[in-house]
This record gives structure tokens, C-alpha cells and sequence, in this order.
């Protein structure tokens, strides 16, 4: 086989065979074929698109470029969720420790934080001695013991993925839906879960920007994990406003483990409790989602879902003594200025995507993969979308290291915000399902 030839394939618009495209994908892997063919590849892709069955057979191959986890031994069946990213997304936290307590184990790895938008390794290493680069005896040892265990993706994790997203960021080649999904799904494969929920956001805040591309990444992503065997569900969520009213490490940290405790904002438990309900029905644990979801709110009204949170964080290494007390002990902003709104009204929109790089250059996020962060920094809302607001009364406030900071910050942040006479109702968190 010679790469050029699979290259004017796909430009003149044919499907590879899986036999092609393992070829492709593995010898991309070894180095043997060079970027400047796979970033022509790519392009073919994006302009050419690619089938269901091509998507579904690339995933696999890229999935099986490393190692492929498998957790039957340790438990019978274990579930995973995804996020495509958005601003204030802790919704791993809250989720991630209420299946476990409801007894559907979770092997989840996740990212960090990268462009506007937050990931959770990052907000959970805000949890001091937290360690999430786990060995493979520990991250195995999480499932066993506790059901739960949330680690970063390790290097192994669908290495042909790692490299071809590093090529497609700088070829232009990154707005492909099959690419997308491909990419996503193979580390969701290749991390071994049976069933796989996946919390497709559209909006500002998120990668998509309108719902009709969710939809169509969200079919794209499950269709793949139905040819590979998996039981897959995806939720449609918004983000036309931040999730919840933190963004920033360890105050979103905070506003989860107040989730936990039975409180937090009606958002971030709703969309956990339809995420999570979904998970149950495929993993045969619950009859249908409304069964599903007042089982899960009976397991998190109860403790149990902060229970198996405290117990995570202990496994791997966090202090607990820096949860107690409203978590006084995770690190803290110096300084928390209050912006006042210009005028009376009612809040119309909030840009998620203008806060999230707010947040960013208050330093809690990251332009470059290298860049260090400080987990203190942060906004909290004190008004969401819909909500009558006073001039001068407080619309958000800002966590920052600094006075400079603040002040670099503030119009950025108060452009971020529409107040408007007329009362506002507020858009839905949840549009859709697709199975
Ligand atoms: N996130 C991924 O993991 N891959 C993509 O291609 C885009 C977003």
C-alpha cells in the first residue's frame, strides 16, 4: 500500500476499507508515514467527509494504536461519561461519585483544561496531595475498592490520537465531524467502559456552537460506540450560559462538593441526574429513565454519593481535612471583587465563552499545554440568565492573585453580560436524547 494512493482516494471522494485504514493509522503511529501525508489525508477529510462505516473503522484503529483497558476482572460492567467541554462543566464531580454509590463502577479518564473551556484533572488537582497520574495498579485498585477512580489520560491512551490531534490543531484540519468523533470516541473505547454517556454542549461555551452540529456529532460519536459494541447515549446540553454559578478550579471544586451535600445549583444536579439516569438504563440497572432518576436522587439525597467522593480523594492521596468546613482548606483567591450591574433589569444572556477566557487570564486556565495554573482564581455568578438584577447590586464576583488582574479583567467581563427590561425566560439545560 503507498499513502498517496489512499490520499487521492479519499480527495476524489472514496470510502477507505478498514484494511487501508489500519494501514494508515498504524503506520502514522510507527513514523513510518510522514505528517505532511497524514495532514493531506486529513484535509481530504474534511472536505470529503467520511461514512459511518470508514468513521467507525478509523475509531477502532486509533483505539487499538495502545493499549486497550479491560476491567472485567475487577467488575462485571463499568461505565464511562465524556464531556465535548464547556465553562463551569463540573459535572464529573458530582456524577462520576453518584453512579459509583448508585453501584455502577466508573473507570474514568479525563483531561485538563485547555482554551476557554476547564477540564476536570485540573480542578480536581485544586484538592491538595489529590494525585491523578495513577499507575495501572492504582487506577485498577480505585475500581475494586471504591468504584470510582478519576485519572489523566495516560500516554498509552490511543497514541495515534494523541499525535493526529496535534497535527490537525495546526493544519486546519480540526472541524471534521467523523475527526471529532473519531477522536473522542477512541479514547472512550480504548478506556474499556461497557456503557458510555456523552454530554454533547452547544452554545457559546462550547465547541459546538449551534445545536444542530451537537446532534450531528452526538449521532456521529454514538453510532461509533454501537459498531464497536459499546451501549452508548447521548444528552444534548446548553451552554449558552455557564454551567452552575463557579468557574475555576477550586471554586468549582467547592460548588460540587455543595452537590454533593445535597445542595449546589438546580443546573449542575439536574443535568447529573439525567446524565446519570441515562446511564443506569443502559447498563440494565433501572427499568426507564424516570425510575432511573428518582433512584439516584434518593442516593444522592442520602450522602451516599458524597460518601464515595471523600473516599475517592482519600484513595488518591487528596486531603479531606481541606473539604471540611465549607472547604476552607482548598487554596483561596486574595481577592474577591464584586461587578456591579449598569442598570435594572433582568439578565438576557451570559457569553460562557467570554468567561471562560476570562477565567483564563486570570490565570485558571491555560493558553499552551505547558502553561501552569492558579487553581484559586476564578468568577462566581451572583445572577443567571433570567433573573431580575439591581443596578449596582453584584452580577458576578472576581477570585483574583491581583488588583492588576482585576482591573485587566473587568470590561472584558462586563461586555460578557445583556440585562434587558423585559422579563427573560430562561433557555432550556437539556434539548434532547440520541440513541
Ligand atoms: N476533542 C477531542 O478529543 N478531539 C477532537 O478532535 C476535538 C475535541
Amino acid at each position: 500500500m503507498r499513502a498517496v494512493d489512499l490520499i487521492a482516494q479519499k480527495r476524489d471522494g472514496a470510502a477507505l476499507s478498514r484494511t487501508e485504514l489500519d494501514w494508515l493509522v498504524a503506520g502514522y503511529t510507527a513514523g513510518d508515514i510522514p505528517d505532511y501525508q497524514m495532514a493531506a489525508w486529513a484535509m481530504a477529510v474534511v472536505l470529503r467527509g467520511m461514512d459511518a462505516r470508514e468513521t467507525a473503522d478509523l475509531t477502532l484503529a486509533m483505539a487499538r494504536s495502545g493499549v486497550m483497558l479491560d476491567l472485567h476482572d475487577l467488575a462485571p460492567l463499568t461505565v464511562d461519561k465524556h464531556s465535548t467541554g464547556g465553562v463551569g462543566d463540573k459535572t464529573t464531580l458530582l456524577l462520576a461519585p453518584l453512579v459509583a454509590a448508585y453501584g455502577l463502577p466508573v473507570a474514568k479518564m479525563s483531561g485538563r483544561g485547555l482554551g476557554f473551556s476547564g477540564g476536570t484533572i485540573d480542578k480536581l488537582e485544586s484538592i491538595p496531595g489529590l494525585r491523578t497520574a495513577l499507575t495501572t495498579a492504582e487506577f485498577r485498585a480505585g475500581v475494586q475498592q471504591i468504584g470510582l477512580v478519576v485519572a489523566a489520560q495516560t500516554a498509552d491512551l490511543a497514541p495515534a490520537d494523541r499525535k493526529l490531534y496535534a497535527l490537525r490543531d495546526v493544519t486546519a484540519t480540526v472541524e471534521s465531524i467523523p475527526l471529532i468523533a473519531a477522536s473522542v470516541m477512541s479514547k472512550k473505547l480504548a478506556a474499556g467502559a461497557d456503557c458510555i454517556v456523552l454530554d454533547v454542549k452547544y452554545g457559546s461555551g462550547a465547541f459546538m456552537a449551534t445545536l444542530d452540529a451537537a446532534r450531528e456529532l452526538a449521532q456521529a460519536m454514538v453510532a461509533i460506540g454501537q459498531h464497536a459494541g459499546r451501549r452508548v447515549a447521548a444528552v444534548l446540553s446548553s451552554m449558552e450560559q455557564p454551567l452552575g454559578y463557579a468557574i475555576g478550579n477550586a471554586l468549582e471544586v467547592r460548588e460540587a462538593v455543595a452537590a454533593l451535600q445535597g445542595g449546589g445549583p438546580p443546573d449542575l444536579v439536574e443535568l447529573c441526574l439525567a446524565l446519570g439516569a441515562q446511564l443506569a438504563v443502559l447498563a440494565g440497572r433501572a427499568p426507564d429513565v424516570a425510575r432511573a432518576r428518582d433512584e439516584l436522587a434518593a442516593t444522592l439525597a442520602r450522602g451516599a454519593a458524597w460518601q464515595t467522593f471523600m473516599a475517592m480523594v482519600a484513595h488518591q492521596g487528596g486531603s479531606l481535612a481541606a473539604l471540611a468546613d465549607d472547604c476552607a482548606g482548598l487554596p483561596q483567591a486574595p481577592l474577591v471583587v464584586p461587578l456591579p450591574a449598569q442598570q435594572s433589569g433582568y439578565v438576557a444572556a451570559i457569553d460562557a465563552r467570554a468567561l471562560g477566557l476570562v477565567v483564563n487570564e486570570l490565570g485558571g486556565g491555560r493558553r499552551r499545554k505547558e502553561d501552569a495554573i492558579d487553581p484559586a482564581v476564578g468568577l462566581v455568578l451572583a445572577a443567571r440568565v433570567g433573573d431580575p438584577i439591581q443596578a449596582g447590586a453584584p452580577l458576578v464576583s472576581i477570585h483574583a492573585a491581583t488588583q492588576a488582574a482585576v482591573e485587566r479583567v473587568q470590561p472584558a467581563l462586563a461586555n460578557a453580560f445583556t440585562i434587558q427590561v423585559a422579563p427573560v425566560t430562561p433557555p432550556p439545560l437539556i434539548t434532547e436524547i440520541v440513541q
